[in-house]
């Protein structure tokens, strides 16, 4: 897109030129484009959980009720407002990511052992039962920033769990082979339609379809749990049947390091690891 900046003219008036200015468009209509989704996701994501704050908050300033009421209220307050906060907080991250101010701190994790922990806190909170099945037997370690790798599989099991609402449980696969870790996560929930497939990992991408309507998302998660992946030079993928489940499968360098005398050795030091 070129547009008109200036008419050249010489001494007098006569005409000598045209001055054009070359803008590349694109990368303007695409901030415009994620200045626009983030508008709307502000608009509805935002303000539908602060109204209702607002809204408990002055029931309890100016109404007399009873105790069971008020902690009623309160709890509705305060889901709300983590609600706000993770959204807030997602939604740094990925700014965080993208612009390539993400620092990672990479450390030897231990695998079953970060998997096992989170699958405790949400059984804790869901009635899904979280099964590890660790195939190798192997002890798997893997190379990662611990905090950013915990991220990834708080959001992949959370998603499991909130999108197979008829489901009972999901699955985790452990397996390493040829220095590869592979971690499958598998839901038996509503699945991800075929249309969808370029765009699962796009920010604020949602499935619209109405057996998902009801249950609540900012469409980030998937685009946060990309970059750390990236971040680790990993990779991500996925199948899904309608109606039948999901499968994200995740790969990642698996850390191991071999003593003088062909044992493997873990370093537990970040330090030793160069
Ligand atoms: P959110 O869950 O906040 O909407 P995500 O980025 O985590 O955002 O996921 C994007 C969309 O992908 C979701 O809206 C959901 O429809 C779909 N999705 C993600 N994980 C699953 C899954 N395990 N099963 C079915 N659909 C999924």
């Amino acid at each position: 897109h070129a547009e008109l900046y200036a008419t050249l003219v010489s001494e007098g008036t006569e005409q000598q030129g045209y001055l054009f200015v070359f803008r590349d468009r694109t990368e303007e209509e695409r901030i415009d484009e994620i200045k626009n989704e983030f508008i709307s996701i502000v608009s509805h994501e935002l303000r539908t959980p602060l109204a209702s704050v607002l809204g408990f908050i002055e029931i309890l300033l100016h109404r007399e009720l009873p105790k069971d009421k008020q902690k009623k209220y309160m709890e509705t307050i305060y889901s709300e407002a983590q609600r706000l906060s993770n959204l807030i907080n997602d939604f740094l991250d990925l700014q965080r990511m993208e612009s390539g101010r993400q620092s990672y701190h990479f450390a030897p994790v231990h695998l079953p052992d970060m998997l096992r922990d989170i699958a405790e806190q949400w059984q804790d909170k869901q009635r899904h039962r979280v099964n590890i099945h660790h195939e190798t037997g192997k002890e798997l370690w893997v190379r990662a920033d611990v905090d950013r790798i915990r991220q990834v599989f708080d959001n992949l099991i959370s998603n499991a769990i909130k999108y197979s609402p008829g489901a009972d449980h999901i699955d985790i696969y452990l397996s390493a082979d040829q220095g590869r870790v592979t971690i499958a996560i598998q839901d038996y929930g509503l699945g991800i339609p075929e249309e969808a497939r370029g765009n699962m990992f796009s920010k604020f991408f949602r499935v619209d379809n109405s057996d998902r309507r009801q249950i609540g998302g900012t469409g980030l998660g998937l685009a946060i749990v990309k970059e750390i992946i990236e971040g680790h030079h990993g990779l991500i993928t996925y199948t899904s049947e309608m109606g039948h489940g999901t499968t994200f499968q995740l790969e990642l360098a698996q850390f191991e390091i071999a003593d003088m005398d062909g044992r493997i050795v873990i370093l537990e030091d970040d330090d030793n690891l160069a």
